[in-house]
């Protein structure tokens, strides 16, 4: 049977039918930058595999790393055993990260990641004696993830969920951060969005265990970028109200936004932080949860005195082998340059696309560029563009965007560039 018959029939895809499969492009292989289809035409990958590949793909330091593990300790399990791979992971997260943002959890993908930092959140708060708070809020034009509570908490209209409603748990939501990264910052609460953070927890404090949000970049529920201070005043009311901050910087982390981790933008802290996507250099799947010491020591202190979550594939040695090396790698490269140097032709060479009728808004930030179009692209016709243009790029409803390795070089900045700005001259 035809390969592609076979997926047609047999596999599904992220968000597609079987009754009518999107079209799919065979991948061969990939290394570097580039991805070679089955009929050996070459791709760039400009989306790093959904923001992962930040080194590209099989950056040979990454195929060391899993080879020499694999050959050594390919997998055990976590439970009252240890491996030096996620004892080194944990360190060099630890050097990484803000002091007092030290007790790491591993999981196997970001959604989980978000579903450990919910229940870290609701047993530090039983901890506390804080029995009624089980609810969470977030902003609108969030995205955490597909499983049952990060569900809960994406956007209800653009999180791609709505549709789950009333099976789901009832959160608060308040409006998305209204200032733009860059705009001047309005000190007057009804304009900044922080009024309807403080009106949400005077009201509901007392049932809310914690606020989750993506730090300064909204990724899939809208790729917005949203000014910092933002982050800055919720930071001072969730300590006011006794709400714990939960980031997500599954997306953001590891360098993309052009700072290590985008809360470096606001320099806040939070309780509870979610890595994921990059953390392998995008060899494997891990994330982490991250909880600060004051929550974890609250956890302990609590009853039953654990964290109740234990996956069977928790800290794979082959992927915290791949985040050490990746971590390794990111620490000898200067990946600040590439990113400012990414982001500043980004800019540069998609501005052009804001002239055109159809275009709603083109905006960058780190390496990430983004054309917003007035009405959904036909993914379908884009799908097809990609192969003709050798740019690997996957539109989102009404967004184009693209977030490449930082081992991107101009030359190829460039053909990505072009072919989204022909992308949205053709939807004119
Ligand atoms: N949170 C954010 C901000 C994300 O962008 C994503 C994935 O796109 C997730 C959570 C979920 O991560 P995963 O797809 O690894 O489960």
């Amino acid at each position: 049977m035809d390969p592609l018959a076979i997926d047609r029939t047999h596999l599904w895809h992220p968000y597609t039918s079987m009754a009518a499969p999107q079209p799919v492009h065979r991948v061969r292989e990939a290394e570097g930058i580039w991805l070679t289809l089955d009929d050996g035409t070459p791709m760039i990958d400009a989306m790093s595999s959904w923001w992962c590949a930040a080194h590209g793909h099989r950056h040979p330091r990454l195929v060391a790393a899993l080879e020499a593990q694999l050959h050594s300790l390919p997998h055990v399990m976590f439970g009252g055993l240890t491996h030096d791979a996620a004892i080194g992971l944990a360190a060099r997260l630890v050097a990484l990260l803000p002091p007092g943002l030290d007790r790491i959890f591993c999981c196997d993908s970001g959604s989980v990641s978000v579903e450990v930092a919910l229940k870290m959140a609701v047993q530090a708060q039983l901890a506390r004696g804080a029995r009624g708070r089980t609810r969470f809020a977030t902003v609108r034009g969030g995205y955490h993830g597909d499983t049952w509570s990060a569900m809960s908490l994406c956007d209800p209209v653009t999180g791609m969920h709505g549709h789950f409603g009333a099976a789901l748990a009832v959160q608060h939501f308040t409006p998305a951060p209204p200032v733009a990264f860059g705009a001047d910052w309005p000190e007057d609460p009804a304009r900044n969005g922080l009024g309807a953070v403080a009106a949400l927890f005077e009201e509901k404090a007392a049932e809310i265990a914690g606020f989750i949000l993506e730090p300064v970049v909204q990724g899939a529920g809208g790729m917005r970028f949203y000014h910092p201070a933002f982050l800055r005043g919720l930071r001072a009311l969730c300590d006011r109200h006794g709400v714990i901050l939960i980031f997500d910087e599954i997306a953001t982390g590891f360098g993309r936004t052009g700072r290590m981790f985008a809360m470096e933008h606001a320099g806040v802290t939070p309780d509870i932080l979610c890595l994921g996507k990059a953390l392998t250099g995008g060899m494997m799947s891990l994330a982490v949860t991250v909880a600060s010491t004051a929550i974890a020591a609250g956890i302990s202190a609590g009853d039953p005195g654990v964290l109740m979550h234990g996956p069977t594939f928790m800290a794979n040695p082959l992927a915290c082998a791949a985040a050490c090396a990746s971590l390794d790698l990111l620490a000898e490269t200067d990946w600040q340059g590439a990113v400012a140097r990414i982001g500043a032709q980004l800019a540069r060479e998609l501005a052009p696309a804001r002239d055109l009728p159809e275009v709603a808004d083109v905006r960058t930030l780190g390496a990430i560029g983004v054309i917003e179009m007035r009405a959904a692209l036909d993914g379908a016709q884009v799908h097809g563009f990609c192969r003709k243009a050798g740019v690997w790029l996957r539109p989102f409803g009404r967004l184009l965007y693209t977030m490449p390795p930082f081992v991107t070089g101009p030359e190829d900045v460039s053909r990505i560039t072009t072919a989204m700005v022909a992308i949205a001259r053709e939807a004119t």
